[in-house]
């Protein structure tokens, strides 16, 4: 089988590794890719958002399964295209991508299900917002609908703050994504994430994970795309993780089939968990980056066939997803100045002494001139190591980071903090 993976972070480095290693592929093909996804795949010039172009090259190619990695292509429909034309593709069609392209659409569903969620209201004026502000106590959360690349939230601790983050929203700060904004109750508690597979009817869990989202150590400083993550989030045990399959993943597939929408791909459940149980904060529809990584890690089985199961709704054909219970744990490192605007250019060296060291280093923003590999993003390397516990898989990432070469990065030097802490007690 022929299989295309679109995007080029270090998620799609971590799905073309395993991907590479499935019995029944034949080639590999990755449009944009990244000289890591392309030590597995063939680079192939091919834009996820010119979907003629993206059905004509499976026609061409003979595809047998597309895997799409990010979210924008499966908001933008892509998937329904790809199937309309017969080709097995790996992700939502548009309408159940509202699960993450729609905050307001999530919210919806859950009160439909009767799915546990912060409680909420939609609103599409600043008057509107400002009288709805009256029925939440601070702190309140403010979200835009659409869309915002994980920027489109704020937590605001006192009403002038909720103001300033009304107006900025009602403002255009956000484009589209802003036109439609929800406020939330705010919830206390851990956050963890639980990614489930399924084909609209079958459910399989593919386990749970922690990331950390603030860029400086001791969880402080801006919001990032992610710092790190380490899998399995032992807080989320098998009984809260029995909770969220019965109370928010099993009832959202299902309404969403009922409705005539059903899901296909990945679900991935932001959680809190809250004195009260598990509740859902948000959903994405696609895998976390660089949760895929953690993921990718503990995965032991054939990745092409258990995508093409899910995207030929097979998926109950399936035993459990085959992931090993030891730990794995990335470190992002990150090009100076991110997450502003990182330093481009930087040189990066040592890469292979890493690897020698028993890390798996996968690319994100990374390109190759004159045989070196260089920094072109804001997230550069994801060096990714495995133990028996989150410490000892921590130690051995950093020490694959300190034979990595990379003046103008930097990574926090504390990812799995909390567990560490945990184990160590
Ligand atoms: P991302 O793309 O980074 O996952 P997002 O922009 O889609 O994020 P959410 O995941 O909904 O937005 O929210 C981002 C973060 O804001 C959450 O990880 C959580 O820390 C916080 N948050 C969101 N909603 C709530 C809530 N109701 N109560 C408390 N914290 C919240």
């Amino acid at each position: 089988m022929n299989i295309l993976l679109l995007g080029g972070g270090g998620r799609e480095h971590a799905l073309a590794w395993k991907l590479a290693q499935s019995p029944g592929l034949d080639t590999l093909y990755a449009a944009p890719g990244n000289p890591g996804i392309a030590q597995h795949a063939t680079l192939v010039d091919l834009d996820a958002a010119d979907h003629r172009a993206v059905v004509d090259f499976c026609i061409r190619h003979s595809i047998g399964l597309v895997v799409i990695g990010p979210e924008a292509p499966l908001v933008d429909g892509l998937a329904d295209n790809l199937r309309t034309m017969g080709v097995p593709v790996f992700g939502p069609n548009r309408k159940a991508a509202q699960l993450e392209g729609s905050k307001g659409f999530t919210k919806d569903l859950c009160q439909r299900a009767n799915i546990p969620t912060a409680a909420y209201v939609r609103v599409t004026s600043k008057d509107g917002a400002i009288a709805a502000l009256d029925d939440f106590a601070l702190p309140v959360v403010i979200k835009a609908g659409g869309l915002a690349a994980g920027k489109g939230v704020i937590i605001a601790q006192n009403r002038q703050e909720a103001l300033d983050a009304l107006d900025s929203m009602f403002s255009g700060a956000f484009g589209a994504a802003g036109e439609e904004v929800v406020l939330e109750e705010f919830m206390s508690g851990e956050e963890a994430s639980f990614f489930a597979l399924t084909d609209g009817s079958a459910i399989l869990s593919f386990g749970s994970a922690q990331d950390h989202k603030r860029v400086g150590d001791g969880d402080t400083g801006p919001n990032t795309g992610g710092m790190g993550a380490y899998s399995p989030a032992r807080v989320l045990t098998p009984d809260l993780e029995r909770q969220v399959m019965d109370r928010i993943i099993r009832p959202t597939v299902d309404t969403l089939a009922n409705e005539g929408m059903p899901y296909s791909g990945v679900l991935y459940a932001g959680l809190m968990l809250t004195d009260a149980g598990p509740k859902l904060i948000e959903y994405n529809a696609r895998f976390g980056d660089p949760e895929c990584q953690v993921l990718m890690s503990r995965f032991d089985g054939d990745l092409a066939e258990l995508l093409l199961a899910v995207a030929q709704g097979r998926l109950a054909e399936q035993g459990p997803v085959a992931l090993a219970d030891r730990t794995a744990l990335t470190v992002v490192m990150a090009a100076n100045g991110y997450p502003g605007t990182p330093e481009k250019g930087g040189r990066i060296t040592g890469l292979d002494v890493a690897e020698q060291a028993g890390a798996k280093i996968f690319h994100a923003g990374t390109a190759e001139r004159s045989g070196t590999i260089v920094a072109t993003g804001g997230r550069v390397l994801n060096v990714t190591a495995t133990g028996d516990s989150v410490a000892t898989a921590q130690a051995a990432a950093y020490a694959a980071v300190d034979a990595i070469d990379f003046p103008t990065g930097f990574c926090r030097r504390d990812i799995g903090w909390r567990e560490v802490e945990r184990e160590a007690k």
